[in-house]
């Protein structure tokens, strides 16, 4: 019989990992009434769309199967730990969309590595998050399921696409999200929604099982709301992986206990490098350059050397990132053709798709929405015998020397800094006319710090920087080099102690 008088443990509001293994640890919470506070927090949240699926049952069965772990001593290290996964990771026997109509009914015949690891650990995975279709948007209004909305204020865009993973951390409904970073997608949600969200080098964490948008940028990341869990997330879904020959070998380091080195007893000073045009340009929101600057004092207070520098090619980081991405888009997609996979046009007054092309056409016209359909024919056009030259050979030698520009930064500077957006969370429809699509240009304006990290495959991290006028949360984004997390999570980790 349940006692009225009793009052349920989880008013708290779980903020960190550690704070809810103190209490696993007192026995003041149970991994099962957990799951049960972030259901109930879900329902509440519906209007949100953050999940578009919630495993309700198998999440509490799990949880009350954890209990017993820890009670017997054989918990893994992620034993309490509640999380969402972008509906673009492979979790079998569970559906997985990408977002998309083209996928309809499919379900998951494995699981990504990334996912199959936390779960060796113990993570209990409470539902499938929301996401831009193909993870292609920056605003989460290209979801098949519909958009999901900023907790902060409904009537704003998440960001994306990893835009229902940053909306759950937010609102509370898990402790952390699993997303992917193509061009920004766990950064920029991030920071719209006022939490960390951490893309690793390229070829840090397997991209099996991941559904591919494009695949030599891709990268799976976290989203939490502290450094520290997403450093731990991290540290256990990287390193090698037999299903995945681009993850690089070089050891994982212990993320989660990072820190910056020191001199005797004081930090070492460092050398920041932060982007003339994030902090100066006219183009980028007023609060944003000021809530930046304050950043850059801050360092300099700290003892760290902090200048500006200029990225020349800036302006050419986002028409090389389109032209590369859509180019792989466009292949990667492919295999969506109605047959193998998903949704098939069908309809049995239509000779028409008697024939096999006629049935691809339609299926795939039906199937995906307009922003893929349109990044398929961008790409499809970069790849044309006449314009491969013009465009796709051309946009790979830029990025060959977005990089050694990059890399000539960092020959000086240990870090670059930069804001993470230019602008905090829009309006839904202000850029894509309530449907993706009518200004796609205006859309894109928002990766413009962020792609660059991908275009480079450099680690880069985005933690809350203060909110504007309006309380819309504000991102700042740190880049380090090429297997320098451990060093990006400490400064990172640096800075968020400051915040409290
Ligand atoms: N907004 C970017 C795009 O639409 C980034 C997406 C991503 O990182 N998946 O391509």
């Amino acid at each position: 019989m349940t006692n009225l008088n009793y009052c349920p443990p989880i008013l708290t509001r779980y903020r960190t990992f550690s704070a809810v293994q103190a209490d696993l640890q007192t026995g003041t919470i149970t991994c099962r009434q957990l799951v049960e506070h972030y259901l109930d927090r879900i329902r509440e949240h519906h209007h949100l769309n953050a999940f578009t699926e919630i495993y309700a049952d198998e999440s509490l069965t799990r949880a009350t199967a954890v209990d017993q772990k820890l009670a017997d001593g054989t918990a893994g290290r992620l034993a309490g730990m509640v999380i969402g996964i972008k509906d673009v990771l492979s979790y079998a026997g569970h559906g997985l969309r990408a977002g998309s109509r083209i996928l309809d009914n499919f379900t998951a015949q494995f699981t990504a590595t990334a996912v199959e690891r936390l779960l060796d650990e113990d993570v209990i995975i409470i539902g499938r998050q929301n996401c831009d279709e193909f993870a292609m948007g920056s605003s989460n209004e290209s979801s098949a399921f519909g958009p999901v909305r900023n907790a902060v204020d409904p009537s704003r865009v998440p960001g994306g696409s990893s835009g229902g993973s940053a909306v759950a951390v937010q609102a509370g409904l898990c402790l952390a999200s699993i997303g992917s970073d193509t061009g920004g997608s766990v950064r920029q949600p991030a920071a719209f929604c006022g939490v960390v969200g951490l893309k690793p080098t390229y070829g840090r964490v397997s991209r099996w099982g991941l559904v591919a948008y494009a695949s030599s940028f891709d990268c799976i990341g976290p989203i939490a709301n502290t450094v520290d869990d997403a450093a731990l997330l991290l540290e256990i879904m990287a390193g090698p992986d037999a299903f995945d020959s681009t993850v690089a070998s070089q050891p994982v380091g212990a993320y989660s206990q990072a820190q910056l080195p020191n001199d005797g007893d004081r930090p070492r000073p460092l050398r920041i490098a932060y982007l003339r045009d994030g902090v100066e340009s006219a183009g980028v929101d007023a609060s944003i350059r000021e809530a930046t600057q304050r950043r850059i004092d801050q360092l300099r207070a700290m003892g760290h050397t902090v200048e500006s520098v200029d990225f020349p090619l800036l302006n050419y980081l986002l028409p090389t990132y389109y032209i590369l991405t859509t180019a792989e888009a466009s292949s990667n997609l492919s295999r969506f053709d109605g047959v193998r996979y998903g949704y098939r046009h069908s309809d049995p007054a239509d000779v028409s798709t008697t024939d096999l092309l006629t049935l691809y056409k339609k299926s795939r016209t039906e199937g995906f929405g307009a922003e893929v359909r349109r990044r398929i024919l961008l790409g499809t056009f970069v790849l044309s015998a006449s314009y491969y030259d013009a465009y796709y050979t051309k946009a790979q030698r830029v990025r060959r020397l977005i990089r050694q520009e990059t890399e000539r930064i960092f020959e000086q500077y240990d870090f670059l800094l930069s804001p993470t957006t230019p602008t905090p969370a829009f309006k839904l429809g202000e850029k894509a006319g309530g449907r993706a699509g009518d200004d796609p240009l205006q859309m894109y304006l928002a990766d413009l710090f962020t792609v660059q990290a991908n275009v480079v495959g450099y680690p880069a991290i985005s933690i809350p920087n203060g909110t504007d006028h309006a309380n819309l949360p504000i991102g700042l984004q740190l880049m380090a080099p090429p297997f320098a997390e451990e060093a990006l999570v400490a400064l990172a980790r640096s800075l968020e102690k400051s915040n409290d």
